[in-house]
């Protein structure tokens, strides 16, 4: 399987498709996913193009993981969740459906299930409050 360079997260890392940004350094972004399965469902994305797991580069994958660890301390903060849950998919088989490598940030309230995986769109207004609490909670203000 090939890198796709015209799939959805490639575009918004373009800046051709806009997205609630939440975090950016020069290996990574993180952004809402704007169906998300819990509050402040947040996606890592690698800036190198890699289609997933299976064939990022191993010091590509640690940047991702280094910002999804980021995110989840400051999502815990900025929602005070009670718990964290962390998923990757990588190819069909496997649950993926867009096909440039993402970490999912999910935090959890105790006894509250996740959502069906892009069952609800989140209106503009409830994203841009969501990334301005993440953001806010990762520069400690
Ligand atoms: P998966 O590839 O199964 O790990 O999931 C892809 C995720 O991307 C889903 O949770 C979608 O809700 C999310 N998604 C799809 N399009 C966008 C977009 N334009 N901005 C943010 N999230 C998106």
């Amino acid at each position: 399987m090939t890198y796709d360079a015209n799939n959805i997260f490639a575009k918004i890392l373009r800046g051709e498709i806009p997205c609630y940004k939440v975090y950016e350094d020069d290996h990574t972004l993180a952004f809402l996913d704007i169906m998300p399965r819990s509050i402040g469902h947040t996606l890592v994305i690698p800036k190198a193009p890699a289609r997933n797991v299976l064939d990022i580069a191993p010091e590509d994958f640690a940047h991702v993981a280094r910002t999804a660890h980021k995110i989840a301390g400051a999502a815990k903060r900025a929602f005070n969740a009670d718990g964290i849950t962390i998923q990757q998919f990588s190819e069909q088989a496997g649950g993926q459906a867009v096909f440039h490598l993402h970490i999912h940030v999910m935090p959890r309230m105790l006894g509250v299930a996740l959502v069906p995986p892009m069952s609800n769109k989140e209106s503009p207004t409830v994203l841009e409050e969501h990334a301005a609490r993440l953001k806010a909670a990762l520069t400690g203000t």
